[in-house]
């Protein structure tokens, strides 16, 4: 499948390493992106074009969209996309995903790392539709972003329980997770099995909607 070249029209530092990129929507007729779908990225990184895939982290990804990028020093694509500037383009291809929101009303949202991305898209969408108060997310990160955001829903009556990376997460999953919740999941591997091992251990019974990340990238230090 061919991508798209769209625009970037705005670049955000939304915590340590971490940027949010504006992109405009591609052209194609009917072209729609849901918050929780993911697009794949591509760019030129030296001779070589790299392609990664990003999740959308806008509640209303209408005119334009946004995806939330951890860098991760040692690769290849991260470092190129905090780079750019406005006016620059990529490629977009997609969007791809089956872990989206589907207009729930009562939703539990666990973000590891880059994760927080589609947690704050979704929190703010159900926000507006449902609720603030019918919005949970539990988002672990020694380096935390997207704090304005998430201070945000919390203002509004959102749970919002922020974790360091070495902190379990089974009491805020207990806490948090109630008998009617849609949870999503997003997160590298070691992120994605700990949250749904505390699921289980919480006794929900739902369907977890989870997108995994792939390897966990390397920790400092
Ligand atoms: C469905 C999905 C959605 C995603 N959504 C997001 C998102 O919203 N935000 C986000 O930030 N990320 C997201 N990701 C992760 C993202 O696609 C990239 O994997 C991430 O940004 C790293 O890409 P990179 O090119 O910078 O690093 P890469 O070049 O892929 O390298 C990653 C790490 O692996 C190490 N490495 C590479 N090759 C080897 C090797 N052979 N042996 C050992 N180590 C190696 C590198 O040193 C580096 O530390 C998502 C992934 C998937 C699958």
């Amino acid at each position: 499948m061919e991508g798209t070249e769209v625009m970037v029209e705005d670049m955000l530092d939304v915590g340590s390493e971490t940027v949010a990129i504006e992109l405009s929507k591609p052209e194609a007729d009917g072209w729609e992106i849901t918050p929780g779908q993911f697009v794949q990225v591509g760019a030129s990184v030296g001779d070589s074009f790299v392609a990664r895939h990003y999740t959308v982290s806008s509640p209303y990804p209408d005119g334009s969209f946004e995806i939330t990028v951890g860098v991760d020093p040692e690769g290849e694509l991260s470092p190129v996309l905090a780079d750019l500037d406005e006016g620059d383009y990529v490629s977009v291809d997609g969007p791809f995903g089956r872990a989206y929101y589907e207009d729930e009303e009562d939703v539990v949202v666990l973000a590891g790392g880059p994760g927080v991305g589609p947690a704050v898209g979704i929190g703010e969408r159900v926000a507006v539709e449902h609720g603030a108060e019918n919005v949970a997310v539990v988002y672990k990160d020694d380096k935390p972003a997207h704090a304005e955001r998430l201070g945000t829903l919390d203002d509004e009556g959102a749970t919002v329980e922020i974790l360091e990376a070495d902190s379990p997460l089974g009491t805020a999953v207990a806490d948090t997770v109630g008998e009617a919740s849609q949870v999503f999941v997003y997160g590298f591997n070691g992120f994605v099995k700990e949250a749904t091992e505390a699921l289980e251990k919480a006794g929900y019974d739902g369907e977890p909607k989870v997108e995994n990340f792939g390897p966990d990238p390397p920790t400092d230090g």
